[in-house]
């Protein structure tokens, strides 16, 4: 059985969602021949799970409408009702051409705002709003996506049906980052979706969303539905989780800036979890766990071209030669440097410097210490630069007065370039490609870490020359060039 999980882009109108049904009446008759055909040599078990996101940008909408009831003003939350339920009824007006189906779909669509509308209120005459109140809020828009995709699949004769992912997804109550139980939810899982789905009904289940074992609704953070889809995934023991998007899968490199960009046909889990380390906007390494740890491939395709055959990530790729398989950056950040003689040997400077960072809170992307030991560099987002400075400067205020340090500098404006692929695991003279390629065009590198799992190499250059370093280092390795 596959688990597809579409995207806020992918059922963000009419025609978009009109394509999502026929995307997921095409697989569920796939399914259905395999079962019929080779079931047995392929021991795939058939059956269609489709997850949803809320209609794009409906999230934000319902964010910002309690955080402004929570401020006194009433208006948003107001406006939001009737624009979404308006949003929601021309969908079904356009697609569903049964009378009484789309009856049932405009009330459930109406109760369900009227609840949020009564929600938004309480939290503004309690002028506050809290961590538990916001996850029913920024729910709301996959209880509305999820029956109404439903209901369109139905019209395109597929037999569809909607569940509530709080039925499903056992969480604990970190509300707005809540993290499922995993003793509790497979079970629920498969005792609610497998019957359904070995009668062949295909359940469209609500992203995002989950609730705590007593039933209070929570999410799993924001862009958490390609998490909902990974633990369902793992808990009905998929054979793939696709990932639909609107993008042709994952890309070499951001093709804004490196025209020749092209799809990856295939990653390892490693290196995408790198990838989306280093700031490429793909699967979040938490998304990726349950998937990664049950071995289930992944696959992200594109809604809007369906043919295209995407992005499959899997725990193992052919390796190929030069083993570089995508670049990406981490722009506005800020390089800061502890330098002194009186480093050398003196245990402890590398933990009081870092225990200076946690202290701000402070994410740090990057470290190098060169073997000298006469300085430590690292790079923490721009953001944060001065907060982290004033910090280290206390830290060491005597080291500092006594010359055993020298100097605390930090340069703002720098990127961070990763070079990613698993296959530079031992594979000699990458560096020195990379380093050539941005030799030839001047480019001065600001810094270097590589890091002990060598998938991958990353850079500080200078904002102004970062893209100019993306494109020649997809040149040198021929990224562009079907290489892949
Ligand atoms: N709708 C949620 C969000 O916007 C979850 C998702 O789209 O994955 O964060
Ligand atoms: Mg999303």
């Amino acid at each position: 059985m596959i688990v597809m999980k579409f995207g806020g882009t992918s059922v963000g109108t009419t025609e978009s969602i009109d394509g999502v049904a026929k995307i997921v009446a095409a697989a569920v008759e796939r399914q259905a021949g395999g079962a019929e055909g080779e079931a047995d040599q392929s021991g795939e078990s058939p059956g269609v799970l489709v997850v949803v996101s809320a209609m794009g940008g409906v999230t934000n909408t319902l964010i910002d409408a309690a955080q402004a009831a929570a401020a006194g003003d009433e208006t948003p939350y107001r406006d939001a009702r009737s624009q979404l339920l308006v949003r929601h009824q021309v969908v079904a007006g356009q697609l569903i051409e049964d009378g009484v189906e789309r009856a049932g779909l405009g009330r459930l669509f109406d109760n369900r705002l009227r609840e949020f509308e009564r929600l938004c209120r309480s939290i503004t005459v309690l002028g506050e709003l809290t961590q538990r109140g916001l996850d029913v809020v920024s729910g709301v828009g996959e209880r509305l996506s999820a029956p109404l995709l439903a209901a369109v699949l139905r019209a395109n004769g597929v037999n569809s049906q909607f569940v509530d992912a709080g039925e499903l997804i056992i969480t604990d109550d970190q509300f707005g980052n809540a993290n499922p139980l995993m003793e509790a939810t497979p079970a629920r899982c498969r005792d609610r979706l497998l019957p359904m789905m070995q009668s062949g009904v295909v359940p469209v289940v609500t992203g995002f969303v989950g609730a705590t074992e007593k039933g209070v609704p929570t999410t799993l953070g924001r862009g958490g539905s390609d998490y909902s889809a990974a633990i369902l995934g793992a808990a009905l023991d998929a054979d793939e989780i696709q990932i639909w998007t609107d993008v042709d899968g994952v890309m070499t490199a951001d093709p804004r800036i490196v025209e020749t960009a092209q799809s990856m046909e295939e990653l390892s889990y490693e290196e995408v979890a790198e990838l989306a380390y280093y700031g490429a906007k793909v699967l979040h390494p938490k998304t990726v766990t349950p998937a990664v740890e049950s071995k289930i491939p992944l696959r992200v395709l594109n809604t809007f071209n369906p043919s295209h055959p995407g992005t499959r990530i899997v725990e193992k790729t052919h390796q190929l030669h030069h083993g570089v398989k995508a670049i990406t950056a981490v722009r506005e950040l800020r390089l800061i440097t502890v330098a002194g003689r009186g480093m050398i040997g003196v245990p402890g400077i590398a933990a009081r410097t870092f225990d200076a960072v946690a202290r701000q809170r402070a994410n740090v992307l990057m470290i190098s210490q060169g073997s000298s030991e006469q300085s430590i560099c690292f790079v923490v987002p721009e953001a944060e630069g001065d907060a982290v400075v004033g910090a280290l400067k206390v830290e060491f205020a005597r080291e500092l007065a006594q010359n055993m340090i020298e100097e605390i500098s930090h340069q703002p404006d720098i990127v961070i370039v990763a070079v990613i692929g698993a296959g530079m695991k031992g594979t000699p003279g990458i560096a020195a490609r990379v380093f050539n390629a941005l030799g030839e065009r001047n480019i001065n590198v600001i810094a270097i870490a590589q890091g002990s799992s060598e998938a991958n190499i990353s850079l500080v250059v200078l904002q102004t020359e970062a893209d100019e370093a993306l494109r020649a280092i997809h040149d040198t390795f021929e990224l562009g060039n079907g290489a892949d």
